[in-house]
């Protein structure tokens, strides 16, 4: 669902969200100006001959800020991109990767199609041959435009991508940093395809940490109990719902998707859903809750925390005044609308922002694209050595342990943890955590300490704004 035709675009959207930060900033307008505006959107339209007829597509890629190269952002396959969408995501990828220190520049890109009408092999076709006309003006390249997984595309496009530009570079040495969100086997990194909805819990056990954050949201205590309802089981949605529920103990009330929305006080089981949607095509007829037919209702049901994790403008004008969870996290990129926004913060509803709570993606991105450049595995040298030293001290404490006559022992549970050195998958969620960790404060800081911020939105964009600001002093501008 997209926002009521009354209200001001997704790009709209961003541009006023941006708008109202900058009115706090000292900046010269011609500055602000930059910063604020896309450089550049390339169009293409292409056939691919398939089931004996020419079809032909459309695709995007918008660049919005070149301040740091390569440019970085994913790739939507949906029957709903166009030219306004991508430019307004382009927008966020640069203040996200500013935000959460990123060494990118701000793209997006998207082809106009519907993913599920076509078999694997057509997929292949299409997105070799869009890749390709990307590549061949260096909107694919590992030092200049970086693209990722977004809505409707996943590991297998990215593997296509990379071997498509492999193809066109073939003495290129870094050609799998072309492109993130691969497949182990085809370059990519461990913890990349949960990577988004991993910082989604990292940022909410950041946000749980603090309990003046918490009570200005009307909660109190931990994530352990919180009823939570996500919007859309896809990557982002069904990881984050997943973690959240395994392991902080959260209760998902509710879950909305394409075909209608679960709901169930005592909780919903997220992997069995999971598994459901795999078998039947969609969540209708799963037996352990409610099934309502119109699902974006559910996103006014009572719940601690909201999380849209599907498409952009789901909360708008038309259901602003009616949504009661106090604290939203966008997992999506734009779900609540510039109007909206202003209606729910009236509200007292504490929002944390899309530039920083699905960064996880880019971040982890990011460490994929480092480990292609450098050609080595995260931990391949330093592991064994570390396992060594941990195992000195080890024997020593059991040296101890034999000197006191056993009057005290190290469990066996300590020891199996000590000894393991940290693996690719360790590292990458451990650079995830701190990334997620430093950004929330550095908005955090603004949030409380300025009077003239009330939201950790404005604060967001404060922060990134002057690092971008920054970027275009440092090169003159
Ligand atoms: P996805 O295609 O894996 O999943 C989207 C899910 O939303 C699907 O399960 C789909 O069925 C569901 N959906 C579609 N229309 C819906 C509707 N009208 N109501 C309810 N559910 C609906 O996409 P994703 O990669 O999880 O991306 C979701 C959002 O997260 C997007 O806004 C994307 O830009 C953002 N995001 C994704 C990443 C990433 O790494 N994949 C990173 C940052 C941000």
């Amino acid at each position: 669902m997209n926002a009521p035709i009354n209200e001001p675009s997704f790009r709209e959207s961003v541009d006023l969200m941006f708008n109202r930060a900058v009115a706090l900033m000292d900046l010269p307008p011609g500055l602000e100006e930059k910063i604020r505006v896309c450089n550049a959107t390339y169009v293409v339209r292409f056939g691919v001959r398939l089931r004996g007829q020419i079809h032909t597509f459309t695709g995007y890629r918008s660049v919005h800020s070149e301040h740091m190269e390569p440019v970085k952002g994913g790739i939507r396959y949906s029957m709903a991109v166009n030219q306004d969408e991508v430019e307004a995501l382009a927008a966020l990828m640069t203040y996200k990767c500013a935000l959460v220190e990123a060494p990118f520049g701000g793209s997006k890109g998207g082809l106009c199609i519907d993913p599920r009408e076509w078999d694997a092999h057509e997929l292949e076709q299409i997105t070799r041959r869009f890749a390709y006309e990307l590549a061949k003006r260096d909107l694919i390249h590992p030092s200049q435009n970086v693209p990722a997984p977004d809505m409707g595309t996943g590991e297998r496009e990215m593997a296509w991508i990379a071997d498509q530009y492999k193809r066109m570079n073939t003495t290129d040495i870094n050609s799998r940093a072309c492109v993130t969100g691969k497949p182990i086997n085809a370059g990519g990194i461990q913890g990349r395809t949960e990577a988004t909805g991993r910082g989604v819990q990292y940022a909410l056990q950041e946000f749980f940490r603090h309990p003046e954050d918490i009570a200005k949201a009307g909660l109190s205590g931990t994530l352990d109990g919180k009823r939570v309802i996500v919007q859309g089981l896809g990557n982002v949605g069904y990881h984050g719902a997943k973690f959240l529920q395994e392991e902080d103990g959260c209760v998902i009330t509710g879950i909305i998707e394409r075909d209608g929305a679960l709901f169930n006080p005592d909780g919903i089981n997220v992997e069995e859903v999971k598994t459901w949607i795999t078998k039947h095509g969609g969540i209708t007829g799963f037996p352990d809750a409610t099934h309502t037919a119109e699902g974006s209702a559910v996103l006014e049901e009572e719940c601690d925390i909201l999380i849209p994790a599907a498409l952009e403008g789901v909360i708008n004008m038309g259901n602003a005044d009616r949504i009661k969870a106090p604290l939203i996290i966008e997992a999506a990129n734009g779900p609540v609308t510039a109007g909206a926004d202003e209606v729910l913060r009236k509200k007292g509803c504490v929002i944390i922002p899309d530039m920083y709570a699905n960064a996880g993606g880019v971040t982890v991105s990011y460490f994929e694209w480092v480990k292609n450049l450098s050609h080595i595995r995260f931990g391949r040298l330093g592991r064994r050595q570390e396992e060594a030293r941990h195992q000195l001290i080890v024997d020593e404490l059991q040296g101890l342990d034999d000197h006191l006559e056993h009057r005290w022992s190290m469990s066996p549970d300590f020891k199996q943890k000590y000894l393991r050195g940290a693996g690719e998958l360790e590292l990458v969620r451990s650079g995830l955590d701190d990334t997620m960790r430093a950004a929330y404060q550095s908005m955090r800081e603004v949030w409380h300490g300025r009077e003239d911020v009330d939201d950790l939105r404005v604060a967001a964009y404060l922060v990134s704004i002057g690092k971008v600001a920054d970027s275009y002093r440092a090169l003159g501008l």
